[in-house]
């Protein structure tokens, strides 16, 4: 390779775990007790989130993956229906509303925060259209008030998928509290994890979708009416699955939890030495950066580039990976895709979604990033990109 390449000194994943130190003694707590799930961590860990978000029915789930699978049974989609969601996501999203024989109607993004564009999501709009599912990208949120006064206006459920938004807001309230359905992940890539875990919420007052919720999630039973003495034993009430954690997995979460918003200031310096350190590049039209609308409050969850093309960000990404440091690309559009094609979509649909998705770069963020990470990060990065120009 060309002298202009250094050899690397340090090796900055994408993510790493960071560890609060109460994870296995809660462990060990919830091993001399019950390990199967609804103990007391299900319980510490679902109130803990009821209070932050002040939301009515927090419901622990192994996934968010599980938790959007829930949202699609609880709003009774059926073959026929159509439903609203960015092609900018995750194929989870999607896949719970093919699994009820429904259809997913992907919707354009916006240029700056890359969420689900309300406009184009009122032009979707049809008879068959049961159900809009806002993504929040990167803990960013997707215009909420908007997008729930479109669905008011048209009889629509919203199901937010907040797989990456866990304590982040919009005009002040928590994202994944705004729609009917809310859905969380706890994935180990996402910012408070308990290597597989997820939640639903059930917003409103109406307590019959928190009901439904929790005899979904109990394989059809009403173990939670017998759980709160309301009935002598359960037996079988409805359609149901099993997506409950085990509280050995709630006892590692509650660790994380206790410690949200420490863990959420740590990844917020990491943004900002990026966003300080690219400001030149962004104010020279070189690149653009993750950018937080006044109304949000994030979580901090990505650091993402967009370069000119796909192929500038691939010899990125490369140039990097010399060096040590690890970016990733995000999501494959879900109309373009193999599965999307097959949907009868073609990837001229999304010309947003495309051209954005082709050019996009996450940066290693962790809340256990030193100092000297985030700078060996940047100062790779600066180099790379004054070489770009010529
Ligand atoms: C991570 C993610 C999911 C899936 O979460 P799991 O908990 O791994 O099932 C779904 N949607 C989005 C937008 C995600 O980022």
């Amino acid at each position: 390779m060309e002298a202009a390449f250094k050899s690397f000194n340090m090796e900055v994943p994408f993510n790493k775990t960071w560890l609060t130190g109460r994870e296995i003694e809660y462990i060990k707590e919830a091993m001399a007790g019950q390990v199967s799930g609804d103990g007391r961590f299900s319980r510490l860990v679902s109130s803990l989130l009821e209070q932050k978000l002040g939301t009515t029915k927090v419901l622990m789930t192994t996934s968010a993956t599980h938790a959007l699978e829930m949202a699609a049974l609880l709003t009774g989609l059926k073959p026929g229906d159509e439903v609203i969601m960015p092609s900018f996501t995750f194929p989870s999203t999607a896949n719970a509303v093919l699994l009820r024989g429904a259809r997913p109607v992907f919707a354009e993004i916006r240029e700056d925060t890359l969420n689900l564009d309300p406009a184009d999501v009122l032009r979707k709009i049809t008879p068959g259209t049961k159900a809009i599912i806002p993504v929040h990208y990167g803990g960013i949120g997707c215009e909420m008030d908007r997008l729930m006064e479109i669905a008011r206006g048209h009889g629509l459920y919203v199901i937010e998928d907040a797989a990456q938004a866990v304590n982040a807001r919009y005009r002040g309230k928590p994202l994944g509290t705004w729609g009917h359905l809310g859905c969380y992940s706890f994935h180990g890539t996402k910012n408070y994890t308990s290597g597989e875990g997820g939640a639903l919420l059930v917003n409103g007052s109406d307590g019959v979708l928190a009901e439904r919720a929790g005899v979904i999630r109990q394989k059809g039973t009403d173990r939670e009416r017998f759980l709160r003495g309301e009935v002598e034993k359960y037996c079988w009430v409805g359609i149901g699955s099993n997506y409950t954690p085990s509280e050995i997995l709630m006892a590692f979460l509650y660790a994380q939890l206790e410690d949200m918003d420490a863990i959420t200031a740590r990844r917020k310096a990491v943004h900002d030495s990026y966003a300080q350190g690219l400001a030149k590049y962004v104010e020279a039209g070189m690149i653009k950066t993750t950018s937080i609308p006044p109304e949000c409050e994030s979580n901090y969850h990505v650091f993402y580039l967009i370069l000119d093309s796909k192929k500038t960000r691939d010899r990125v990404i490369n140039e990097l990976a010399q060096r040590g440091i690890e970016a990733v690309t995000h999501f494959m559009p879900l109309h373009s895709s193999l599965m999307g094609r097959e949907l009868g979509y073609l990837p001229q649909d999304l010309p947003v979604t495309e051209r954005i998705a082709g050019g996009l770069l996450r940066l290693p963020v962790y809340a256990g990033m030193i100092r000297d990470e985030i700078s060996y990060v940047l100062e790779n990065l600066q180099e790379i990109l004054e070489r770009l120009e010529v």
